[in-house]
């Protein structure tokens, strides 16, 4: 019999299963049953197991294809994932990952040739990287409710989001080793600029060298144009991005990312 090779029908990938139709479908079923009759026949034990995936499989494979940039745009974490997502920042494995992901950080800022002159440099996103809004999308089925600007803006505006712990420690590490720490962040600067601020002073965030927010040339701009300008202005004044850590791609990517790149988790969200 043959078989189309997978993938190559009018250029549009099949999924992992037999594209096969109309009596081709008939004529495999036959050929299953009488394998299965001539196996009984002779006595042997056939077992078969129908590899149907569960929820949490086919959401295991949603987040770790959300976190390597593969599934983009995306709004809302899909219905039956909202409990996967909800035990995965919960149960201890996003601490985890987080603490595998700072881990990197320290590794690879040891290895940096670090020249003393004051233009050594790292960038850090603040939400869900430095500061936690875990506790505000609690509230909103941990992504299960689209972005809603008016309520995150009033809880931002609260200053009350709690330090990832192991980023505040390695950011502090940072500034201690003589790195200069930006904080850059989309936050509207006018009506965000001091309630965040004071919530980054307030969870320790002190002596970076400067926190940069949107301001009113990219309202309306995508992170990756923001924040690349930013960067880019910071390497024209002689700066040396050694590392760039946030939990959204658009944090990223674009122009001057830095030298390396870290990313935390952030399975509730998606920033473009
Ligand atoms: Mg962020």
């Amino acid at each position: 019999m043959h078989l189309r090779p997978l993938g190559t029908e009018d250029g549009v990938y099949a999924p992992a299963v037999m594209q096969v139709t109309g009596w081709r479908r008939v004529l495999h079923l036959l050929l299953l049953l009488a394998a299965l009759g001539s196996g009984r026949a002779m006595g042997l034990r056939i077992s078969w197991c129908l590899s149907v995936p569960s929820d949490d499989d086919y959401c295991l494979s949603w987040r770790v294809a959300v976190e390597t940039n593969n599934i983009r745009g995306w709004r809302t974490v899909p219905g039956q994932c909202l409990r996967h997502v909800e035990g995965y920042m919960l149960g201890g494995q996003y601490r985890r990952d987080v603490g595998t992901v700072v881990d990197q950080i320290y590794q690879y800022a040891r290895g940096v040739p670090f020249s003393g002159d004051g233009k050594d440099a790292w960038i850090m996103d603040v939400d869900d990287t430095c500061l936690s809004n875990l506790r505000y999308y609690q509230g909103k089925r941990f992504g299960g409710d689209p972005f809603d600007p008016v309520g995150f803006k009033a809880w931002a505006q609260m200053g009350i989001c709690p330090a990832l712990p192991a980023v505040l420690q390695v950011f502090n590490d940072l500034v201690a080793a003589g790195f200069k720490v930006f904080l850059l962040t989309g936050r509207d600067e006018e009506t965000m600029g001091a309630p965040t601020t004071e919530n980054l002073h307030n969870q320790g965030f002190l002596n970076y060298e400067r926190l940069i927010m949107r301001g009113p040339a990219y309202k309306g701009k995508s992170a990756i144009v923001f924040k690349s300008d930013v960067r880019k202005q910071l390497v024209n004044q002689g700066y040396r991005i050694w590392g760039n850590v946030g939990d959204q791609w658009s944090d990223l990517l674009g122009d001057c990312v830095g030298d390396r790149t870290f990313k935390i988790p952030n399975p509730m969200y998606f920033v473009p």
